[in-house]
């Protein structure tokens, strides 16, 4: 990274790093969680739900990319290997074992509210320390908050077209 945006991080950045690759591991997590519950969702509203997911997908993906740019410009290496993405995930991964359009959206929803808490418990800990990826996060946080929004939306339409 250049040397005066290297200079205004006030915080450890191998910690950083890492705190860093432990959410890119998730994005990684939660895009093939929606990619591949988009191609087994059955039931109710099964087209609004499958476009909602794959939507969220490229959302995840995207959240990966922004965070493993980041990675490199504090001169860290973005978790190369899948297998890492288990052991360092703090929202882990909910094969959608169930393909009815409720249980996959209840996986998702859950994913999505631990999802809120890590970036706002991350967006906590880079407040003072480092104003772009403050940023960064806060970008991310807005969206899962999005996510979150429209999967219960979603999910209200379904059991409120039933009850
Ligand atoms: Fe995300
Ligand atoms: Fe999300
Ligand atoms: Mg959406």
């Amino acid at each position: 990274m250049g040397t005066k945006g290297k200079e205004i991080v006030r915080m450890d950045v191998e910690e950083l790093v890492g705190l860093l690759n432990r959410a890119l591991s998730d994005e990684w997590l939660a895009y093939y969680q929606y990619w591949i519950g988009a191609k087994v969702v059955r039931g109710p509203m099964k087209g609004a739900v499958m476009a909602e997911l794959i939507q969220h997908a490229a959302d995840e993906l995207r959240h990966a990319d922004m965070l493993s740019n980041r990675i490199i410009q504090l001169d860290g290496t973005p978790v190369l290997k899948p297998e890492d993405w288990y052991r360092m995930t703090n929202c882990g991964y909910e094969a959608p074992e169930d393909p009815d359009v409720r249980a996959v959206l209840r996986q998702n929803i859950k994913g999505e509210r631990c999802a809120i808490e890590t970036y706002n418990r991350l967006l906590g800990t880079v407040r003072d320390g480092d104003p772009v990826t403050y940023n960064l996060v806060l970008q991310v946080l807005q969206d899962e908050v999005e996510h979150e929004e429209d999967l219960q939306a979603l999910m209200e339409d379904i059991v409120g077209r039933e009850g």
